[in-house]
């Protein structure tokens, strides 16, 4: 029996595959949904995603997508939606292709002159900074501008903060990219990549029909409070009973993992304890315009606590079909003391945001509609606000080098490998196939 503490979409990923592999597993969730960041709700006729907005309909997502019964209700969004940057007072609209990217305002002449030296110039070195790595390849002005902010903007995290090996370096990897960046974007001939996709009722129903299919191997409501061993294995503390397991993996953001191994694995504890987390303030604004696009971020140039807007009733909304203008926009505020590029900027306003715990969902509110109305001109008004946090992966990722855990005890989250939804199921495939199939402890 394998305990799987969490019922994120790490954990539910995980126990699927164990279960396809005939391996006997529950996962263990301390809340009364399963999801964990994933978490989809209707209001006022609107669908708001307080986590991710979509997934990538690549190969083996169709085939779970298909498996799941999750077909019918699947939605794609529109491939020919673009890409805006806010810069200098505008949006601009950034083509994810380089022919676009050339006739494109968002950067100047002299930038794209300097982005087109990027095959001549060397690859990525794990110990340099993203934002070294970006800059030297496409120059300062496309860095700044447009790859930081999309970059960044995944992790809410400052490209000046993070290093190539630590995080930007298994995506190249994964994506097979060598030396050039744009080489590597030329020779995919113009093929993007795959679809975005979500469900009707939201990314939600996908965890939900994970979770059905586990049927009584998901426990609800079943907060673990600790792991201890036991001879060939661990016991697995809950409120009101222990469980004997083979082995354990912890599914949970890191600084559960870290109390959990505090007494099994003290080493391991106060290095997983050290990882930063980005607070996030996600913010569904409704206005009376439907701008077309993908969204906006906000380049790094500019003293915003807003880092980008993605335009919700676009990607999935059935934008065709509506008669009304109800546009709907989910802002993302990033922590104005964690989110800036070292020493290039102000970063918000001190004043209105010293960070988000000290703020009410009014307040946020206010402060996103503020600044979707300075960045599109469209006074907006707030319907909800949520504050997932996001892994950081940034320099303090460098405490995961080395790390060793007991026999018998795994982790696959979204900081210990790539964070997307692909990601998850990835590494859900990777841990059941290999680590699972060593003798327990
Ligand atoms: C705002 C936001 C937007 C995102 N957008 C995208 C996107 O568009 N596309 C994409 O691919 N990815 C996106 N991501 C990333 C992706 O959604 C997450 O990385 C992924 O869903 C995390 O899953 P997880 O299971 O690792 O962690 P979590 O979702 O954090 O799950 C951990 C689970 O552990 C449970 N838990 C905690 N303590 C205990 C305990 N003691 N015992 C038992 N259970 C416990 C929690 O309740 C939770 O359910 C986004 C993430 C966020 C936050």
């Amino acid at each position: 029996m394998i305990a799987i503490v969490g019922g994120g979409m790490s954990g539910l990923a995980l126990g699927r595959e164990l279960v396809r592999r005939g391996c006997e597993c529950v996962v263990l969730e301390a809340g009364d949904r399963p999801g964990g960041v994933v978490r989809s709700e209707r209001a006022g006729g609107l669908l708001l995603e307080n986590g991710p907005q979509r997934a990538r309909l690549t190969v083996p997502f169709a085939a779970l997508v298909d498996e799941l019964g999750l077909r019918e209700s699947l939605i794609l969004a529109p491939e020919d939606l673009d890409f805006f940057v806010y810069r200098n007072g505008s949006l601009r609209r950034v083509p994810l292709s380089v022919r676009g990217l050339l006739a494109s305002d968002a950067v100047s002449w002299r930038g794209k002159l300097r982005a087109m030296l990027e095959p001549l110039t060397r690859g990525a070195r794990d110990s340099e900074r993203v934002a070294d790595f970006f800059s030297r390849k496409l120059g300062r002005e496309l860095y700044e501008h447009v790859v930081g902010p999309l970059y960044g903007g995944l992790y809410g995290t400052d490209p000046g903060e993070m290093i190539v090996g630590l995080s930007l370096g298994g995506l190249l990897r994964d994506m097979g990219i060598g030396r050039s960046l744009v080489l590597a974007r030329l020779r995919a001939g113009g093929v993007g990549p795959p679809p975005a996709c979500s469900f009707a009722e939201g990314m939600e129903s996908l965890p939900r029909a994970l979770a059905r299919d586990l049927g009584d191997r998901v426990r609800l409501d079943s907060p673990v409070r600790a792991i201890e061993p036991r001879p060939g294995g661990w016991s697995v503390v809950l409120d009101d009973e222990t469980l004997p397991a083979d082995a354990v993996v912890l599914a949970v953001p890191a600084p559960v993992a870290a109390r959990l191994l505090r007494k099994i694995a003290p080493d391991a504890s106060s290095r997983i304890g050290g990882l930063r987390y980005n607070p996030l303030a996600v913010v569904h604004l409704r206005a009376d315009t439907r701008l077309r696009g993908i969204g906006f971020q906000v380049s790094l140039a500019e003293p915003r606590t807003l880092r980008g807007v993605t335009f919700s009733h676009c990607l999935f909304g059935g934008e065709g079909g509506r008669r009304d203008r109800t546009g709907l926009y989910t802002a993302y505020l990033g922590d104005p003391s964690r989110a800036s590029p070292a020493g290039t900027r102000p970063m918000g306003d001190p004043v209105r945001s010293p960070g988000f715990s000290a703020h009410t969902d009014e307040v946020l509110g206010t402060l996103a509609a503020d600044e979707f109305r300075r960045c599109t001109g469209y006074a907006a008004e707030p319907l909800a606000v949520a504050r997932p946090a996001m892994p950081a992966w940034d320099t303090s990722w460098s405490a995961l080098r080395g790390l060793r855990l007991p026999a018998g005890v795994h982790i696959t989250a979204n900081w210990e490998s790539r964070p997307g939804l692909a990601g998850r199921f990835a590494r859900a495939r990777g841990l059941a196939a290999d680590a699972l199939r060593a003798p327990p402890a």
